[in-house]
């Protein structure tokens, strides 16, 4: 029986192992997430035919088991825009689990009057410490991106200090617990308390938009609280299983964090989104506007149009009518190229899943670095419901709070049509001279609309003006 477990673990392992490597690209990420999946199928059920497991328990499992599946079913049918609040709620329930079982077996140790392995009682404390503060930060996270908490940061005097006491008394207590479990057992609670209340604090002044980076942060501490409860539990999947987990939400955090030329520390104490004006001033000039026809007629005239899709197109669903530009396009021997920015939209991969919901091409999915070269070569540059990615401010005006954030250089193009509704600023909250430009012309109007028209008069049809 051993020998069966140990080999379901370490398929288990392989397929996240390669569930990973297959997800970091958009024509092997179905592959990936289908490896994820049999993986995990493995790792519950190598744990269930584990008797030390099951002895007895049969009928909790079973109730675990039907409530996770009454909650598991609804979070998976969230639209893709609400994404990152669901992963942000995942990770809480893992961050929760953890810090469940730390606390059952703390005091299963110190009830039975046990002696507790130093190691164990250390890693029962970080499994403890993390998981519940991962719990809490993770609620805050959804709580702001889903609005039902205030998303901007929340800021009082000397809130760093404050949050780094409570964390300095979480780890004297543990110190204080790893020295003499028994004796200090009733500093336990405090720890759990403490912890709880760091999470929150860690989480509420940091501005709804960051939470996307956050969140993966928080992923990665959710990762270290399962390898802290696979030591305590002996358990050699968790250990791995957690360890690929960190590691990832560690790596995404510091890909995204580059993305936006931004350093942890300004993400996680840098009240993002709090003062955005300073810096961000443009020559307002009169912006030129233009009908969905006239974009329609400028596009088909083109060799090459480079569509940049942002978080407007993402929050309008406006995917699948970018399709049928896109058809249309192409079928006049228009080459059409999407250029991809590493966060446009609100979480990583956002624009490459849903233009591969609308079936286009992934070899026409661009990345910025490689679509950068051939901006001056595009006919038309068509902006949809993006803003910052393409705000050349980043690139020339050191008092703008993106400054440095490499972008895609949408005004090196011949022309520029940006749909958006209004002159509103994106989510760092500064304008953009791109709009101001003598080359651009402004759609405006929802995304989904507009871009449903310019398919429409594409296509033939009246409508457009
Ligand atoms: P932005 O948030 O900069 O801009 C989006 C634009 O879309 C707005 O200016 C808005 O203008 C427009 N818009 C909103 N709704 C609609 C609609 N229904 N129809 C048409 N337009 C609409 O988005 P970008 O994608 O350019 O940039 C992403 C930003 O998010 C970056 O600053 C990035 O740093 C940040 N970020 C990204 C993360 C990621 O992982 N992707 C994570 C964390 C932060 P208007 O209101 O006038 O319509």
């Amino acid at each position: 029986m051993t020998l069966a477990i140990q080999l379901t673990y370490l398929v288990a392992t392989a397929l996240f192992i390669f569930s990973l490597k297959w997800m970091s690209d958009p024509k092997t990420a179905r592959r990936g997430v289908l490896a994820g999946v049999l993986g995990m199928a493995l790792a519950i059920a190598g744990t269930l035919i584990d008797p030390s497991v099951i002895a007895g328990n049969y009928k909790w499992i079973a109730l675990a088991v039907i409530l996770g599946t009454v909650i598991g079913i609804p979070l998976s049918l969230v639209p893709l825009t609400a994404v990152p609040q669901r992963t942000a709620l995942s990770h809480a329930f893992g961050g929760f689990a953890a810090g469940l079982v730390g606390t059952a077996k703390f005091y299963y140790f110190v009830r039975g009057g046990q002696e507790v392995p130093l190691f164990v009682i250390v890693a029962l404390c970080a499994e403890v410490l993390l998981g519940y503060l991962t719990f809490t930060g993770s609620l805050m996270a959804a709580g702001k991106l889903q609005e039902w908490l205030p998303s901007r940061p929340i800021i009082y005097k000397n809130q760093n200090l404050i949050n780094f006491t409570l964390l300095v008394a979480a780890v004297v207590c543990c110190g204080l617990l790893i020295y003499d479990a028994p004796r200090f057992a009733y500093l336990f609670p405090v720890v759990i308390v403490l912890a709880l209340l760091f999470g929150v604090l860690l989480i509420i002044p940091i501005g709804g938009a960051d939470m996307p980076t956050v969140i993966a942060l928080l992923n990665s501490y959710a990762g270290l609280s399962a390898v802290a409860m696979g030591f305590v539990l002996n358990n050699k999947l968790l250990i791995t299983a957690g360890a690929l987990d960190g590691s990832s939400g560690l790596i995404l955090s510091i890909i995204m964090c580059k993305a936006m030329n931004r350093s942890f520390a300004n993400v996680l104490f840098g009240a993002f989104g709090q003062v955005q004006a300073a810096g961000g001033e443009v020559e307002k000039r009169a912006v030129k506007s233009a009908t969905p026809r006239d974009a329609a007629e400028l596009m088909e005239h083109a060799g090459l149009v480079v569509i940049v899709p942002g978080y407007g197109m993402a929050v309008a669903q406006a995917q699948h009518r970018v399709r049928e530009i896109y058809d249309q396009l192409t079928k006049r021997g228009v080459s059409v190229k999407f250029a991809i920015h590493p966060v446009a939209g609100r979480m990583p991969g956002h624009m490459n899943v849903l233009l591969a919901e609308a079936d286009i091409p992934y070899e026409d999915l661009v990345e910025m670095d490689e679509i950068n070269p051939d901006m001056p070569q595009a006919d038309v540059c068509l902006v949809i419901g993006a803003n910052d990615v393409v705000n050349p401010a980043a690139l020339h005006n050191e008092k703008s709070p993106i400054y440095g954030m490499p972008i895609i250089n949408a005004h090196k193009a011949k022309a520029i049509l940006a749909i958006k509704r209004s002159m509103n600023p994106g989510f760092a909250g500064i304008e953009n001279e791109l709009y101001y430009d003598d080359k651009t012309l402004m759609v405006f109007g929802d995304a989904k609309a507009v871009t449903g028209e310019i398919a429409k008069c594409l296509a033939g049809e009246e409508g457009g003006r």
